[in-house]
């Protein structure tokens, strides 16, 4: 049976992702990202669907980050009505992500009208914390290695990725195998990490597509633990603030990890950590839930609840109100906040308040898109607009690369030695042109 996949989204580009099969008149949906950095690319988050969403059977999720789920809620409020499968980590992430992102969403468009700084009149929010909220009742959890029939005749499998809890990859095929297979590969994580296991080997398939985030770099984590506690000594010595922005899933866990092992190792003194995010503090929560999915280490250091991430003066901030406090309090301490990009969330009045001071260090740990303040930051910009305002960087700006939940280009070309055979076609996703572009000597 004829099948056709349309790329709609992470061409060419990291954020966005969604792609649409057709097979003998079925509409299924896998992911259904935000694009997120460089304007040209928001501007398509208000683009209508190419198919009506009312004609879309069923949506396939990867996994719970903002680029991936995004504009589900905007999918439904536009007339999808079928069912959202994906694994229970995901769901339940889903259910914080989706809502905060709607909020957010709200609180942008609100502060735009009220300060002016929107050529929209008014600046409206691209959907709404309640319209999320609704979006969830459609989530359809299924477990890891199960294939389950998703809507006319496909069904799909969800296979681990370590890329984040609940993260997987999704192999589709037609039931009745009139069909080839494919396999979605979602966002690739990392081999040999502290918090997620290791991605699960490839399985036979006709078409692939992979992600190239960072096809063209190797991931250092050599000498990343003492880099991290150099640079948290030196802010301490000054008295400044480490101000990590981090996605409010994922990777703070493997920040509160690194900075519990250091103090543990005596390599830092132990100070105040601010989580200023109910999201991430909420994802804390659910990864203890989900520990038997984790890597053996964290299983292991496990005595109750959070241990594993709680550091000896583990500091949740949960209201606005607390927040503020935390932003004017001084140093030293170490802030995590999201977003990671810098594009929005509480970090922001962090970054305001926190950038002109020179006794204070931003430490960025993941991707920074095109676009983002957090490329501007890395990239050595003096000054960033923040709400509208020209904010000075005085601040020390450090990156560190190791923690990203990505896999790096020998990490990419491992995972797809892991297949027993080449597949007829692969497609580079998720990524930027150089980085896909880029040749790779060590695959002859
Ligand atoms: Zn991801």
């Amino acid at each position: 049976m004829a099948s056709t996949l349309t790329f709609l989204g992470a061409a060419r580009t990291v954020t966005g992702s969604k792609y649409l099969v057709e097979s003998g008149g079925t509409r299924v949906l896998v992911d259904c990202g935000m694009f997120q950095g460089l304007k040209e690319l928001r501007l398509r988050n208000w683009a209508d669907s190419p198919v009506p969403p009312a004609s879309i059977d069923a949506v396939v999720l990867t996994h719970a980050h903002l680029d991936h789920v995004g504009l589900l809620p905007r999918l439904v409020a536009q007339g999808f009505k079928g069912r959202i499968f994906c694994t229970p980590g995901t769901k339940d992430l889903c259910s914080l992500v989706l809502p905060d992102a709607g909020r957010l969403q709200e609180e942008e468009a609100e502060r735009a009208n009220r300060k002016g700084y929107t050529k929209h009149h008014p600046a409206k929010p691209l959907f709404t914390e309640e319209q999320a909220v609704s979006t969830l009742i459609r989530l359809q959890p299924v477990g890891y290695q199960r294939p389950i029939p998703v809507a006319g005749g496909l069904e799909v499998e969800f296979i681990p990725t370590g890329h984040l809890l609940g993260a997987a990859y999704v192999r589709m095929r037609r039931s009745d195998g009139s069909s080839g297979t494919v396999i979605f590969g979602g966002d690739l994580g990392r081999y040999n990490r502290p918090i997620l296991q290791d991605p699960s080997d490839g399985s036979a398939t006709d078409v692939l597509l992979v992600e190239s985030t960072y096809g063209d770099r190797e991931h250092s984590t050599e000498g990343e633990d003492a880099t991290l506690a150099a640079l948290i000594n030196q802010t301490t010595d000054k008295r400044g603030k480490v101000i990590i922005p981090a996605f409010a899933i994922g990777r703070v866990e493997e920040v509160l990890y690194a900075i519990k092992k250091l103090e543990e190792a005596k390599k830092i003194t132990s100070l105040p950590v601010y989580v200023d995010s109910p999201m991430a503090l909420g994802a804390l929560k659910f990864y203890q839930d989900h520990v038997a999915e984790l890597d053996d280490e964290v299983a292991y250091r496990r005595h109750g609840e959070m241990s594993a991430f709680c550091t000896a003066r583990f500091t949740p901030v949960a209201t606005a109100r607390e927040s503020q406090h935390v932003v004017e309090s001084p140093g030293p301490a170490i802030v995590i906040a999201s977003s990671g990009m810098a594009t929005g969330g509480r970090v922001l009045h962090h970054l305001a308040h926190g950038l002109p001071d020179s006794r204070n260090t931003v430490l960025f740990v993941g991707f920074q898109a095109a676009g983002t303040r957090g490329r501007q930051l890395i990239e050595g910009s003096q000054e960033v607009k923040i709400f509208g305002q020209f904010v000075p960087v005085h601040a020390r700006i450090e990156k560190l690369n190791g923690m990203s939940a990505h896999a790096d280009a020998s990490e990419i070309v491992r995972w797809l030695r892991t297949f027993p055979a080449p597949p007829t076609t692969t497609y580079l996703v998720h990524g930027e042109p150089p980085a896909q572009a880029h040749p790779r000597p060590f695959m002859t």
